[in-house]
């Protein structure tokens, strides 16, 4: 059979697509893609042509899954992209991996661009141990229920947000965990990358004054026994903002 092989791409500037993953794209025969047309640009730019491109999401991952399984068995070599990223962070990718080792197919990643771990490894907060949420549900009891049993994690916390509702969510984890250090990191990569740095409460009142705008990941510190020495921390003191314009 062939191999699935995941494939990183940009979050927002195409310097960081690797040469491997060029090169993968080019020699896969199909390519799977969140959005098609996304993707296309994403291609056409690195002048690759796919002899077939095959949507692969949420609403038909249910059929077009098999269908893809079927062609590797086939012998034929699969690339698996997401929108941005990487292919099975927030995205249906984990489900066509988990068919595909379900049916011995070698899964290959191949490593690249991922905003949580951008946004953790420069947000200043603790790394050594740090739990990947993504998303939250919807409705509020839920959101209440998936919050509540993070309340006693220690290490650093990443959830994905879009701009309508960061506000909204940072309220959520003011209530859940009390005012707590918070940054959130917005447009990464892109040309106005920025870092807020503050307690929640800081970041509220800010985004109250500066509507939200792009793509954000937001890294609140985990439960920590030194909670009440946080406002010793100088650097931490008030809420900063970092602006790097590339
Ligand atoms: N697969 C992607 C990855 O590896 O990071 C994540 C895809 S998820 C559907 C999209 C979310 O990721 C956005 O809503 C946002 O929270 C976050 N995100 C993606 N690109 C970003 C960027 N350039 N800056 C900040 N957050 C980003």
């Amino acid at each position: 059979s062939g191999c699935l092989y995941l494939v990183a791409t940009p979050i927002g500037n195409l310097e960081d697509m690797t040469y491997r993953a060029v090169r993968t794209l080019q020699e896969c025969e199909i390519i799977a893609a969140e959005d098609t047309r996304q993707t296309r640009k994403l291609l056409s730019h690195f002048e690759i042509t796919p002899s077939m491109l095959f949507s692969y999401h949420e609403h038909n991952k249910a059929a077009s899954g098999p269908e893809l399984i079927r062609y590797i068995i086939e012998g034929k070599n699969l690339a698996l992209v997401s929108d941005a990223g990487l292919p099975a962070i927030s995205d249906p990718g984990a489900d066509l991996v988990a068919l595909a080792v379900s049916h011995g197919i070698p899964v290959i990643p191949i490593p690249g661009a991922n905003a949580a771990l951008s946004a953790l490894i420069a947000s200043g907060l603790p790394t050594a141990s740090f739990t990947f949420i993504g998303f939250l549900p919807r409705e509020r009891k839920d959101i209440r229920a998936v919050l509540s049993g993070l309340r006693a994690v220690q290490g650093t916390l990443l959830f994905y947000e879009s701009p309508h509702r960061v506000a909204k969510t940072l309220g959520h984890l003011q209530e859940a965990f009390g005012n707590r250090r918070v940054v959130l990191a917005r447009e990464l990569t892109k040309r106005y990358e920025e870092f807020l740095r503050g307690t929640i409460e800081e970041c509220i009142a800010w985004l109250s004054e500066h509507p939200p705008l792009g793509e954000y990941v937001v890294v609140v510190e985990g439960e920590s026994k030194e909670e009440a020495e946080i406002a010793e921390s100088s650097w931490w003191r008030e809420l900063s903002i970092e602006q790097h314009v590339q």
